[in-house]
């Protein structure tokens, strides 16, 4: 049977209680699951899916929308624990998983931190610890633009660049959905783009966004935010 499963797990962020909506995909033969929480957060991961009934012995693949650390953070502990799970990543973010280079977000956010006022150092410098942090896991698989893949009835690899260069997003068939990682974010229900200031290419960051939002699929699941219908 088909399933599509939408965990929800509290992620601190300061002092405000903030969620990411990682996406379980069920068929007979894989259990998959799309993006891998925050450093730190395998367990919550465990709990979710045991709480939706899934044994995290079930997950057979995670496929990663990108390199950042709340989407990447748990995998190389999730693969130590469960070493038979396959990990898939785009071939342009398949480097920066597994640290064969150097995080484009680390980068970033050593380049902004000489720039940062004084009052802003330590959280800057924090925020850099919390990306240095971040485990590298072999990536199994790489993924192509486009590429069908064949679980839960067939889903579609959706190219969405500019939140990173090798984002991507997932077109589900059989649920007439998109799970669409970061290529967009919902705030009080609305489309957005998730951390603007952080984007590494704005532009193709928007025409990612937009592609989603005129993908003929009924729903968008974002990792923040959570379920968008759209109106027609
Ligand atoms: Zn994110």
């Amino acid at each position: 049977m088909n399933e599509l499963i939408i965990l929800k797990i509290e992620m601190p962020y300061g002092a405000v209680k903030d969620y990411i909506y990682p996406a379980v995909l069920c068929d007979d033969d894989s259990c998959v699951l799309m993006d891998c929480g925050y450093v730190g957060s395998l367990q919550k991961i465990e709990e979710a899916l045991r709480q939706d009934g899934l044994s995290p012995e079930a997950i057979t693949h995670v496929i990663l929308t990108h390199h950042d650390h709340d989407h990447v953070g748990a995998a190389a502990a999730l693969k130590q624990e469960y070493p038979n799970v396959r990990i898939l990543a785009s071939a342009e973010e398949a480097p920066y998983v597994s640290g064969s280079k150097k995080s484009l977000r680390l980068e970033q956010a050593e380049r902004l931190q000489k720039e940062l006022p004084e009052e802003q150092q330590a959280f800057g410098a924090a925020f850099c610890d919390l990306l240095r942090s971040v485990e590298p896991v072999q990536v199994d698989r790489v993924l192509q633009e486009d590429e069908r893949l064949p679980f839960c009835g067939g889903c579609q690899v959706l190219a969405t660049p500019g939140h990173t260069p090798g984002h991507i997003s997932l077109y589900l068939k059989e649920f007439d959905t998109i799970l669409s990682g970061d290529a967009m974010a919902l705030e009080q229900g609305q489309p957005v783009l998730p951390n603007p200031q952080f984007t590494l290419d704005l532009q193709r960051a928007k025409d990612s966004m937009q592609r989603l939002l005129s993908h003929p699929a009924q729903s968008i699941i974002c990792y923040h935010g959570g379920l968008f219908k759209k109106l027609y």
